[in-house]
């Protein structure tokens, strides 16, 4: 269906200085990078055809050049561009909230507190990379970005962001999501992005899939290679990825960093333990990477763990090696936990979560026994929304459920006070049909 909506002037370039708002302080000046602390460095991604380590040259045609060194920096603070601050401050620092209601349902000592990010624009953490993307890839001159969306958060966000600074965007969404989420796909096209059902006939990847396939309900492996093919044919755009790639967990700690600073302002020693949901990694990285990194400079205790789902379980189940990020193998080679390339995640509702690889950065912290892992089957992670929402009032999106159900778990075995932190990634307002089906 052809989009109803007015041609925006999203699509007209922005001014990239700074608009001169008064952004908070509690608002980070600077990105941390795990990578400085890490004890061995992240093995690096390798050409899928050489098997050599991937240089700036080999992405070039995908990314802007400041993603690339991001990519591969070791650099401890990165400086947060103020044009990105000035948009962060619209819902920044997004709220650590100590939930007493749940604490006292469950009956635990312990003091739970959640670090929210369903407040941003498009209701989830990725807006915190999106806009730093779309900031860069302006930057240098770029007219726009194309990217895929499996659940449609994602897209929305990409979308949000090229509307703020002045590009188009140009989403390809897996077909069964575009026909079942009409939701996210009129959020897309609000922002002024444009938005295909993968597989579409305007790629060449795109019509070989219907070719062999006219009914097929497409996947995040066929979108991808549809975006990057987009993207690699146009001079005037590039690619964009919202999850698992170094620069993504680099943006997303914005998250650890300002609750560190929320934790210490609740008069806590420490976090002891933190809880995140995992599908490509950026939301608990994001947040448990300036916990980890505090812990391996100052000795603090605090213990990180990945609740993933237990039909799509890459950390628990799956082998730490090298594998392709994609179905057709297109991608570079990353070294991750992973369940292979091929495996396909049953239709679970956390549809953020169906991601057979976890990100390289994630991955190495786990392997260095820095993080651990739980799954989480899929009832128990709705179980622990319901009474989530019923306790504090957030309807927690699906993939967040699992980071919920992991803190709710453990809450009910401690018998001393402890405090926990549960990651709160977005929120579940355009995902009611999946708590339908549960409730
Ligand atoms: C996309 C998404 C996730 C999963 O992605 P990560 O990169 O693992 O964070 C989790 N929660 C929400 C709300 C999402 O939109």
């Amino acid at each position: 269906m052809a989009s109803t909506l007015p041609d925006h002037p999203a699509h007209a370039p922005r001014d990239l200085e700074p608009l001169g708002i008064e952004v908070p302080s509690s608002v980070p000046t600077h990105w941390y990078n795990l990578a400085a602390d890490l004890p061995t460095p992240v093995p690096p991604a390798l050409h899928p055809g050489t098997k050599e380590p991937l240089g700036p040259a080999d992405l070039a045609p995908l990314f802007p050049m400041a993603l690339i060194m991001q990519e591969v920096s070791t650099e401890r603070y990165i400086e947060i561009p103020q044009v990105v601050r000035e948009i962060y401050a619209m819902w920044r620092p997004s709220p650590l909230i100590r939930a007493v209601r749940l604490e006292r349902e469950l009956g635990t000592p312990a003091r739970i507190y959640y670090k929210y990010e369903g407040v941003s624009p498009a209701g989830s953490h990725k807006p915190n990379t999106a806009v730093a993307q779309a900031y860069y890839n302006a930057a240098e001159g770029i007219k726009k970005l194309t990217t895929e969306t499996g659940a449609g958060q994602w897209g929305a966000s990409l979308s949000m962001a090229c509307a703020l600074l002045g590009l188009e965007c140009e989403v390809w969404q897996v077909r069964a999501s575009y026909d079942s989420k009409p939701y996210r796909r009129l959020q897309m096209e609000t922002y002024g992005a444009t938005c295909h059902p993968s597989p579409s006939d305007l790629t060449e990847a795109g019509r070989a899939m219907l070719a062999a396939d006219p009914d097929t309900t497409g996947s995040l492996g066929m979108a991808i290679s549809e975006a990057v093919e987009a993207a690699a044919k146009d001079p005037t755009a590039h690619y964009s990825l919202g999850s698992v790639l170094n620069h993504v967990m680099l943006h997303q700690s914005v998250i650890g960093q300002e609750a560190l600073a929320q934790i210490a302002a609740a008069g806590e020693r420490q976090a002891d333990v933190v809880f995140g949901c995992a599908g490509g990694g950026s939301n608990l990285g994001g947040l448990a990477f300036p916990f980890i990194g505090q812990n391996l400079r100052e000795g603090t205790t605090t213990r990180v763990v990945a609740c993933e789902p237990a039909a799509c379980p890459s950390i628990t189940q799956g082998e730490y090696r090298y594998d392709f990020g994609d179905v057709a193998g297109l991608t570079p080679l990353l070294k991750m936990y992973t369940l292979g390339k091929d495996f396909v995640p049953p239709p679970i509702h956390a549809g953020g979560l169906r991601y057979h690889g976890m990100s390289p950065m994630v991955s190495h912290a786990v392997h260095l026994g820095l993080m651990s892992g739980v799954a989480v089957e899929q009832d128990d992670a709705f179980a622990a929304g319901v009474m989530f929402a019923r306790a504090e009032g957030i309807i927690p999106a699906p993939e967040s459920t699992h980071a919920v159900a992991g803190a709710v778990a453990y809450a009910r075995t401690v018998k001393e006070p402890e405090v926990i932190v549960i990651g709160l990634s977005g929120n579940g307002i355009l995902d009611l049909p999946a708590y339908e089906s549960y409730v």
